[in-house]
């Protein structure tokens, strides 16, 4: 089983069909670089910067910050690196990051208040500071291909306003004799609350790409959170109200022609890809140990046979029946 999935790192993720799917990797510590490797990761579609953040008692300046990304993508030579800015708020660990960042008002209800790009636009320096790192790295590294993702966008506008401050950081740099990429690096929204998910028609006119973060987005649109026992039953990403947000946010993308990928836990159960291959998502972003049985999973689809999958589980609306049909995929009659 080893020997066979080690085999299955160099061959393409391609369905039956000859349908390509990137298949990339979520990086959450720069730890994890060797495993992205072996699991034949095609770049990296989530790159959580918190870990920059944590346990320290100053925040880590635009130096810093450059070393560590000139590591991640010096190790993925070439492919995509996909930098989520910092995501402060919500369910992440507040305690650990906010020395740094110093006293912030979480509110009641820290996963309804300031986090993500709302956070960030609160404190422009910190954006600042991650874009013109991020900026430095791909200047300094032609022929390295760099994306930069915000975090929880819920409205146009967050995009908008980060990306006036990020064409103000460049502005900066070049002023100051800085090296930037001859194409600068995409800007992206994801896609993790139903708001954005309904509006993702309107944020794909700011945005650049979409990465459509199912773990939020199921909180948000069910209204539970996973670390609370007396709920956490009811938390399900197969819940017809979460498939149909992915499936609209997906379509608004690509009627724009506009990239989008899954990068919440759902992109690394193989029992889903058919689901989400008929959806229309061909980029899965996720936990590099994942990688080779999803791809295993992506080489024996058929595209038509997951289109035909996907419409009869969007006729229902009951998350178990759901479930069943997912479970049962392959089997006769389904
Ligand atoms: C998500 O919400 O699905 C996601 C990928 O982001 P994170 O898990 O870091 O919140
Ligand atoms: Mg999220």
């Amino acid at each position: 089983e080893k020997a066979r999935l080690a085999k299955l790192r160099r061959l393409p993720a391609v369905t039956l069909d000859g349908e390509e799917v990137e298949l990339q990797a979520n990086l959450e510590i720069p730890a994890e670089l060797p495993l992205i490797a072996q699991a034949g990761a095609q770049g990296i579609g989530l790159l959580r910067t918190e870990f920059l953040f944590m346990n320290r008692e100053d925040l880590p300046d635009e130096d810093a910050q450059v070393d560590a990304y000139t590591q991640v993508v010096e190790a993925m030579a070439g492919d995509c690196v996909t930098i989520r800015v910092l995501d402060w708020g919500g369910e992440k660990d507040m305690e650990a990051l906010a020395e740094g960042i110093g006293p912030f008002h979480a509110g009641p209800n820290p996963a309804l208040g300031l986090r993500g790009i709302r956070m960030l636009l609160k404190r422009p320096e910190l954006l600042e500071a991650q874009f013109a790192a991020i900026l430095r790295v791909a200047g300094a590294e032609p022929g390295t291909q760099i994306r930069i993702l915000l975090p929880m966008v819920t409205i146009p506008a967050e995009v908008s306003q980060a990306r006036e401050i990020y064409e103000r950081v460049q502005r900066r740099l070049r002023r100051k004799g800085i090296p930037l990429p001859e194409k600068e690096p995409l800007l992206g929204a994801m896609i993790e609350t139903p708001g954005a998910a309904l509006a993702a028609d309107a944020i794909a006119l700011e945005a650049d790409f979409f990465a459509i973060g199912t773990n939020d987005l199921a909180m948000y649109t069910l209204a539970v959170d996973r670390a609370e026992a007396e709920v956490s039953h009811l938390y399900d990403p197969l819940h017809p109200a979460v498939l149909r947000l992915v499936q609209f946010a997906t379509e608004a993308a690509l009627r724009l022609r506009m990239p989008v990928s899954v990068c919440g836990e759902m992109a690394g159960n193989p029992r889903l890809v058919p689901l989400l291959l008929g959806l229309g998502i061909r980029a899965l972003s996720m936990n590099a140990s994942a990688i080779p049985r999803v791809k295993q999973m992506v080489r024996s689809l058929k595209i038509d046979d997951c289109a035909r999958f996907a419409r009869r589980v969007m006729e229902q609306g009951d998350p178990k029946r759901i479930q069943e049909l997912v479970m049962g995929f392959g089997e006769a009659g389904s």
